[in-house]
């Protein structure tokens, strides 16, 4: 999507969508088969209410400025475009035109990782579980910075690490990023500001309606946080909401809690759509959001202590159509040591030392 509030997550979506529009030629292998994400076109249509009005607005001419299409809908515009949408309480919706919609993560990623090898990069895959930083070899030993030496890697069943030299590290490990920079061998005193990223369960339901909104069904995020959308073309949809702060549901497992569906998510959806009361749930999952607890934007950077620890993690939700934008900009402060495609530099970690959080009015 295009709709958010903060520049850089905009012109990071910008870029992710010139960047998917063209994949096949950024990640394209001559003798393969060609990549098709299954990218399925459909506007995000934010509503709205009395309050949030002006907010929204605002966003939407910011997001307007950078290029995106974005349009307002006033409730009477709104109800003949969707008239299945109780346009109660909205006082003003925005509806993405272009470069909105949803696609496959998975062969995506598998995208990224078969260019990656077709171009020499070696895969290991395991877990890292510790470190070796220059902090040992100094003595006193209570250096103002360090270099990450070795990374121990873990392979699935087997209880022997293999040591990694390296001379740069990414730590790229979504919900488990601040988890991570915890890790034996780490000097603590120079891991702060720790990481704030944590994993947040959020379920998605899906759902049976065959009166429902049909196919110009867009991703429709409602005042009250509830989002959904058309699943295929034959009445299936799908969605959920994240929760209040004070209520996040335990994250130790994945099972979901169909509960909240009924008691939280499905009120919500029928007031807005009033065809939505006779649904039939067909199913649930639950993953983990890399939630960054400080402002719930991506952190971006070189790490301020450990000189070769750079950190692209804590998306909190968007990592996934940020993901173009946020590797090519590591990758251009790893080689060039400056961004040059986009300036991220607030993504950055200073931000974490100067709690000056970063604000995106547009999360879901
Ligand atoms: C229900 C749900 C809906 C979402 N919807 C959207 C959406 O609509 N749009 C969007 O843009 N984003 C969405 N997201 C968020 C998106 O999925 C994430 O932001 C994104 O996947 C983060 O990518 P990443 O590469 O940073 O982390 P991940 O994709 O989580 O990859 C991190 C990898 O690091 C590995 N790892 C962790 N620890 C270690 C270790 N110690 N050693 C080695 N490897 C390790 C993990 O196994 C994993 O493979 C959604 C997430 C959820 C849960």
């Amino acid at each position: 999507r295009q709709q958010f509030s903060l520049l850089e997550n905009i012109q990071m979506s910008r870029f992710s969508a010139s960047f998917l529009r063209d994949i096949n030629e950024h990640l394209g292998v001559p003798s393969e088969p060609p990549i098709d994400i299954q990218f399925q076109p459909s506007g995000y249509l934010f509503l709205a209410s009395p309050e949030s009005a002006a907010e929204l607005e605002a966003n939407v001419q910011l997001q307007r400025a950078e290029g995106a299409q974005v349009v307002l809908l006033s409730p009477t515009q709104l109800k003949e475009k969707f008239p299945w949408i109780n346009t109660e309480d909205v006082a003003v919706a925005s509806y993405g035109l272009e470069d909105e919609g949803w696609f496959d993560p998975w062969i995506l990623l598998n995208a990224f990782r078969r260019k990656a090898t077709s171009l020499g990069v070696q895969n290991c895959c395991g877990e890292v579980r510790a470190f070796v930083t220059s902090a040992n070899d100094v003595i006193p030993s209570e250096p103002e910075s360090a270099r990450i030496k070795y990374v121990h890697i873990y392979m699935r069943d087997s209880l022997e690490y293999q040591p990694v030299a390296c001379s740069i590290v990414v730590n790229a490990a979504g919900a488990w990023a601040g988890k991570l920079l915890e890790a034996e061998g780490l000097p603590g005193e120079l891991c702060q500001p720790p990481l704030p990223i944590q994993p947040r369960k959020r379920y998605v339901f899906s759902w049976h309606c065959p009166d429902g909104p049909g196919l110009s069904c867009p991703l429709l995020v409602d005042t009250s946080g509830a989002y959904f959308r058309r699943d295929g073309i034959a009445g299936n949809y799908l969605g959920g909401m994240s929760p209040p702060e004070d209520e996040e549901p335990d994250p130790s497992d994945l099972s979901v809690d169909h509960g909240y569906f009924q008691e939280h998510v499905w009120p919500r959806l029928a007031r807005r759509v009033p065809c939505f009361e006779s649904l039939r749930v067909r199913g649930a999952w639950a993953g983990y959001y890399d939630y960054n607890t400080f402002d719930q934007n991506g952190v971006l950077g070189a790490h301020p202590r450990l000189e070769n620890l750079f950190v692209a993690g804590g998306f909190s939700g968007h990592g996934l159509q940020h993901a173009p934008a946020a590797g090519r900009a590591l990758a251009e402060l790893v080689v060039h040591g400056r961004f040059e495609s986009l300036d991220l530099h607030r993504l950055g970690w200073a931000r974490l030392g100067q709690g000056e959080p970063l604000r995106e009015g547009g999360l879901v």
